[in-house]
């Protein structure tokens, strides 16, 4: 038996590394990313895949190893060069994720303590540090200190803890979805409903209310649509607004809305993925005004802090409607029941162990202060609306509406031929070309392309240089 141990030893060892052992692997790996950021400026946005099981799939997970050199070059062959650079401020289309450096040492520093963050017990440091950060978001959107929430790994999964708590506010008992009633718009982002459906609530009722024509929710048509149902024997339940929707970046009429989620008693869910954090620019919080009136609402720091993907935030107003619907007791957790100084993101989210999240929050906050982030947030709105002039400036571009954050619409109408044909050839030479990345949607039925400013390394340069491929690929595909 002793031998065997010794044995085994041996080999399980390998998993702790020594200095020298450590020194020579973290040099290789900072070398890899100061190579890839050092070369950010001339790398292309997006590189086209080709379908391939080749590279990664030719070196299989076994018992024979690789060493750091081998890979590396596989990574950056198989993983960081196809399909599109989230790290390129030329990333324009989606929701551009971020991936700012400090956050990184935040990572480093989180894998190696791994300090566990799921209960207070545990590590009440971390807890705490969770807890701080969620309260300064709560205080930034206007929460009173009765707000709690989660860091979570992002917009999909807040919404669904959002929905959940609003599901066991309300006590919607199976029994009742039939007859209870979602309020949202058709830009809503469709995580909602999939989180409807995940909670069980795929057969609420779903009522779309018409928007304006800067494809915002019209709180009128909302308040008729509830006071029908209410007629009509059904039970309004949840309204979803949308503080900056995916497509167009449209802010619904945040305050109206609250006022009639108010005079009905509703639970009003604000979705900030994308917009909510631009609360912390002087533009942004005049757009966002009324955003306190929500009962929940989420904010993703991987969008709106530029923050690497992973990184999501959930506040609910009144903390124990987080609580009731996500705590849970079990014998093995008996120690860490006894201290309830902090409430433990565990009670609080589908998650037990989970990744120390704050941390690469937290540092980046502490290190630069919120001054860069307030500018690169104003900064986004105001290279939208650049963009939106300069395009304006093109014949025959038909523009969606005027930025209320930072996306942009538009579309080319030829002067012959299908419109919808020549916008998809645009964005494919757009693609092919991948100095900068775009991405299309269909608005009232019509081809469009955007652009979403929301990467913190766009900066004019790259709009600029959006703006003159756009115009050269319209040229090309004109003679063609
Ligand atoms: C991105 C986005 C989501 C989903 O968030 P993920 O972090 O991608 O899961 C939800 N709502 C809106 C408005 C978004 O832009």
């Amino acid at each position: 038996m002793r031998d065997k141990i010794i044995l085994l030893e041996h080999t399980a060892r390998l998993l702790e590394p020594n200095a020298a052992q450590r020194k020579y692997l973290i040099d290789k790996t900072i070398g890899y990313t100061e190579d890839f950021l050092n070369n950010l400026q001339t790398s292309l946005t997006y590189v086209s895949s080709p379908g391939n099981r080749k590279g990664l799939f030719d070196s299989p997970i076994s018992d024979s190893t690789i060493n750091i050199d081998e890979v590396l070059s596989l990574l950056k062959e198989n993983v960081d060069t196809p399909g599109i650079n989230p790290a390129s401020g030329g990333h324009l289309g989606y929701i551009p994720g971020g991936g700012i450096f400090h956050s990184s040492l935040g990572d480093f520093i989180a894998a190696i303590t791994n300090r566990y963050a799921g209960v207070f017990f545990a590590s009440p440091g971390a807890v705490r540090m969770e807890n701080m950060l969620i309260d300064w978001m709560a205080e930034l959107v206007g929460y009173p200190g009765t707000a709690s929430g989660n860091l979570t790994s992002g917009g999909s999964i807040s919404n669904l803890i959002a929905v959940v708590s609003a599901r066991e506010a309300f006590s919607i008992k199976p029994g009742d979805i039939e007859k209870s009633v979602v309020y949202l718009t058709a830009q809503t982002h469709h995580s909602v409903e999939k989180s409807l459906r995940i909670a069980g609530l795929k057969y609420c009722i779903k009522h779309y209310i018409p928007m304006d024509d800067k494809f915002r929710m019209n709180s009128e048509q909302l308040e008729i649509t509830i006071k029908k149902d209410l007629q009509n024997g059904l039970k309004p339940w949840l309204i979803i607004a949308s503080a900056g929707t995916t497509d167009i970046g449209a802010v619904d009429p945040l305050y109206d809305i609250g006022e009639v989620a108010d005079r009905y008693n509703l639970w009003l869910h604000v979705d900030g993925a994308y917009g909510a954090f631009f609360i912390l620019s002087e533009t942004g919080k005049g757009v966002l005004k009324g955003i306190e009136k929500s009962d929940s609402l989420i904010m993703d720091p991987h969008k709106g802090l530029f923050l690497p993907y992973g990184s999501g935030a959930v506040l609910v107003k009144e903390k124990m409607n987080l609580y009731n619907a996500h705590y849970y007791q079990a014998d093995y957790m008996q120690d860490a029941l006894t201290s309830v100084e902090e409430l433990s993101p565990a009670d609080l989210s589908p998650e037990l162990s989970k990744h120390f999240r704050g941390l690469r929050l937290w540092l980046p906050l502490k290190l630069l202060g919120l001054a860069p982030f307030r500018a690169a947030l104003e900064e986004k709105i105001l290279l939208a609306r650049h963009a939106y002039e300069k395009l304006s400036e093109i014949d025959n571009i038909e523009l969606g509406p005027y930025p209320d954050l930072s996306i942009i619409t538009f579309r080319y109408l030829p002067l012959a031929g299908d419109a919808d044909e020549f916008n998809k050839k645009l964005i494919e030479a757009i693609h092919k070309d991948g100095r900068v990345f775009l991405s299309s949607t269909m608005i009232n039925g019509k081809y469009t392309l955007r652009i979403a400013v929301c990467s913190f390394r766009t900066h004019l340069e790259e709009i600029d240089s959006a703006i003159s491929i756009i115009l050269e690929k319209i040229k090309l595909i004109g003679q063609s």
